[in-house]
């Protein structure tokens, strides 16, 4: 029967696929005891769900092939094993048996017991295979929920998989976005998470926010995500598909109107020229920002590069990421941001701090760094060889005080030394800038200023921190808005005090891509947006149709509100004035 899941738009798009259940940790099952006479039948059922999970595991490994094949080959061998384990397939028998649990508990208790046994354990990769056996219970728990009719299961089995989660991590949709994920549906999280992030920046279609997503749809439904309207469709109609058809052709015509703009400078009506930065971190992201005519990489989160290995990545590794970055921009500058590791990004490699009460406000960005000088000057190193192929800046995030910038400036000029001796060529000049997200650093900006080479406002983060409110909890999305006006005064002051001491301010947040506070970033004197190169078009599109010196006109106004309510209506208010006169 269709059904309409409501969520909000975290990336936009639509897909067609199958859906593929991630299930948080707490799983709503039937804890009925059983009754003696149900025993048998139960049984039958919890050996044909392991069955099922065993065959999906060999087609799995019959779908790939060549490099992939090598890497995934090992997880499912791994998992085949455990599914096959006999104490394992003992003690979920004697649940059911002696226990008179039903199938769905009984493997719940298994996964739960089992998991905290690996918990315990000292050795790392050991703990770590506590995933394994949640992943391979989680499997058969979801074949044991499977209610699809056969006709649906034949469509389905021809198009790919939408993910299904509570929330994502960024480390493992950057692992399922090279297999063929077609799009994501959250019941919780928010759209300036990193995996919201993430997700803009691989193309996928994002929902978040999808309150019923978890217990409404199953395995294998098919779903047709619509992350234009923000809704999930579960069993999809003839007509929900002529409408997914309608905008497949859509958003290939205004594809077509837009591109003509790929070329075109950057302006507003009144002709002031803009710069429009990518935030770039794949090399498919790169070919888009040239293809889209950026003026340059703003954003580079090298952090990404240590989310996806259980290791840390070598100096050379890293010097062909950055150096295979300068070389696609071919000759635009480029922003390489020094690894953004803690908080919600933790490495797979542990160098991120664990255990943290207040992971965001803890050893994260550039105190992690310092506090790991060796790790950090590997990356130091790469970066500055890497900056011998065309005009690089190097970013530092969540700075708080000028300390944290005098204490990178040393390390480069240390790394620069060492390099000079192992006759390494070396860039002339490298401007380092301060990413502007921690209040401190915005409201003491004049000090940052002396000891940075440019700015960049990490909107994303400031508003967070400024605001108080997680930009992952979607309970706080009244309180979460760029249009809080101690946060526009904030961003204002930034951006003049930048202007003043004549260092270039950019800002790298997501609202520098969203064509709904392009006139407002205008407002506050912003010259350089960078963005998802995805919205690089529909930015310049957009400030072609603006007034800088009206908008400009009206800053102080808007800066007077008192609620972000009052900056909504001034804003609507002085955007459309212009088109009336
Ligand atoms: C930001 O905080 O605005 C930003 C660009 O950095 P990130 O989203 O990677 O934290
Ligand atoms: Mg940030």
């Amino acid at each position: 029967m269709r059904q309409v899941l409501a969520g909000t738009v975290a990336a936009h798009g639509m897909a067609l696929g199958r859906a593929r259940l991630v299930h948080p940790s707490r799983y709503t099952v039937d804890t009925r005891p059983l009754a003696e006479d149900e025993i048998d039948g139960e049984l039958h059922r919890l050996h044909h769900a392991l069955d099922t999970a065993r065959l999906e595991l060999r087609e799995l490994r019959g779908r790939l092939h060549g490099a992939l094949a090598r890497e995934v080959n090992e997880f499912i061998d791994a998992h085949t094993l455990l599914l096959d384990d006999p104490e394992l397939l003992r003690g979920l028998d004697d649940l059911v048996r002696i226990g008179h649990y039903r199938p769905g508990a009984a493997l719940q208790k298994q996964r739960d017991r089992l998991c905290a046994v690996f918990e315990a354990m000292d050795d790392p990769y050991l703990r770590s295979r506590k995933e394994d056996v949640e992943q391979v219970l989680n499997r058969v728990i979801s074949a044991l929920q499977r209610q699809t009719s056969p006709e649906e299961r034949k469509l389905a089995a021809r198009v790919g998989e939408i993910l299904i989660a509570d929330s994502i991590a960024p480390a493992d949709m950057a692992q399922l976005a090279g297999n063929g994920l077609l799009g994501v549906v959250g019941s919780s999280g928010s759209t300036y998470s990193h995996s919201a992030i993430l997700a803009r920046s691989l193309g996928l279609p994002m929902l978040v926010g999808t309150r019923d997503a978890l217990s409404q749809i199953h395995d294998d439904d098919l779903i047709l995500l619509d992350a234009e309207r923000g809704e999930a469709v579960v069993h999809p109609t003839a007509q929900d598909l002529a409408h997914y058809r309608g905008w497949q052709r859509e958003a290939a015509n205004e594809g077509r109107r837009l591109a003509k703009l790929a070329n075109a400078p950057s302006r507003t009506r009144d002709s002031i020229e803009i710069g429009l930065l990518a935030n770039a971190e794949t090399g498919s992201d790169v070919a888009m920002a040239r293809a889209r005519g950026a003026d340059g990489v703003g954003l580079y989160r090298t952090e990404f590069l240590f989310l996806k290995k259980k290791v840390l990545p070598s100096e050379d590794e890293q010097f062909c990421a950055y150096r295979d970055l300068v070389m696609g921009m071919g000759g635009l500058p480029v922003t390489i941001r020094t690894m953004d590791l803690g908080a919600d990004k933790a490495d797979a490699a542990g160098l991120a701090t664990r255990g943290e009460e207040n992971p965001a406000l803890g050893v994260r960005g550039v105190r992690l760094s310092l506090r790991h000088p060796a790790v950090f000057s590997t990356q130091i190193r790469a970066i500055l060889r890497a900056a011998c192929y065309g005009p690089v800046r190097v970013l530092v995030p969540m700075v708080t005080q000028p300390d944290e910038m005098l204490a990178v400036r040393t390390l480069f000029k240390i790394a620069r030394q060492d390099l000079k001796r192992e006759n390494i060529d070396l860039p002339e000049k490298l401007p380092l800038g301060a990413m502007i997200e921690v209040p401190a650093a915005a409201i003491n900006v004049r000090a940052l200023l002396q000891c940075s080479d440019f700015l960049s406002i990490g909107t994303n983060d400031l508003a967070q921190y400024v605001l108080a409110a997680d930009r992952g909890n979607d309970a706080l999305d009244n309180i979460y808005t760029p249009l809080q006006p101690a946060f526009l005064r904030l961003l204002s002051h930034v951006i003049s005090a930048g202007h003043r001491a004549g260092k270039p301010v950019s800002l790298c947040g997501e609202i520098a891509g969203d064509v709904n506070f392009t006139a407002l970033l205008l407002m506050l004197g912003l010259k350089e947006f960078s963005m998802h190169p995805s919205q690089i078009l529909h930015v310049r599109d957009r400030l072609a149709s603006l007034d800088h010196a009206h908008l400009r006109g009206h800053a102080s106004k808007l800066l007077r509100a008192y609620t972000h309510e009052q900056v909504e209506a001034l804003l609507e208010e002085i955007t459309r004035q212009p088109l009336i006169s």
